[in-house]
């Protein structure tokens, strides 16, 4: 049973390495602005709630949140492991997730911090704006997903520090080398993988 969390600013990868990780792990990777963005795209009432919030950058209600994680992490598939992306965002959805898993007997194994220089994220950001035309990707709004990423999503790091789960990460570098840091770090701590890199 393998728990993760995936940390980084926007643009950091950390989307696509939580995907590789969790496959390497044999775990679902749970990322909460995909589901945003599915349920936007479905037009479901979630969607129709949370579309223009995410528009603009800023963050979903927690308890809108933390619900839509509490149904998923109760799916069949995430009863041995997950890896949660994007999810706690900030100190109060710590607290329900905490409360959550504490409620199973489970706690978060280890945190995985993907630390890129600022320059090197608006760099991927701008090019992604480029290549995937995501309407949050303008330059004001990227703006404002930093500014809450500094404000809000950094403090949950010194939480997690204080359990001792946090391993820092280089996010620079191929793809493949990123991964093979992270895995490194997660087999330190005990953690077996399920496939091979
Ligand atoms: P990024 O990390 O690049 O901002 P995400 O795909 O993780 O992109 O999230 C996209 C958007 O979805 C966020 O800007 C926010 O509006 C919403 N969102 C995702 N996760 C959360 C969360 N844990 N709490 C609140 N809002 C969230």
């Amino acid at each position: 049973m393998t728990r993760l969390l995936i940390v980084g600013p926007q643009g950091s990868g950390k989307g696509t390495q939580g995907v590789r990780i969790a496959e390497e792990f044999g775990v679902p990777a749970i990322s909460t602005g995909d589901m945003f963005r599915a349920a936007v795209s479905g037009d479901s009432e979630l969607g129709q709630q949370v579309k223009s919030i995410i528009e603009a950058g800023d963050l979903v209600p927690d308890e809108v949140t933390s619900a839509v994680v509490r149904d998923r992490l109760s799916q069949a598939d995430a009863a041995g492991g997950f890896l949660l992306d994007g999810y706690p965002r900030n100190v109060g959805q710590v607290a329900h997730l905490d409360e959550f898993l504490e409620g199973r007997d489970e706690a978060l194994d280890a945190v995985i911090e993907l630390s890129v220089p600022r320059e090197e994220s608006i760099a991927r950001l701008t090019l992604r704006a480029q290549e995937q035309g995501r309407t949050d990707d303008t330059e004001e709004v990227i703006a404002n997903r930093l500014a809450i990423y500094e404000r809000e999503t950094a403090p949950i790091l010194g939480v997690y520090h204080a359990r001792g789960i946090v391993d820092k990460i280089d996010g620079v570098g191929s793809l493949d080398e990123i991964a093979a840091r992270i895995v490194a770090a997660l087999e330190a701590r005990g953690l077996t993988r399920t496939a091979g890199v």
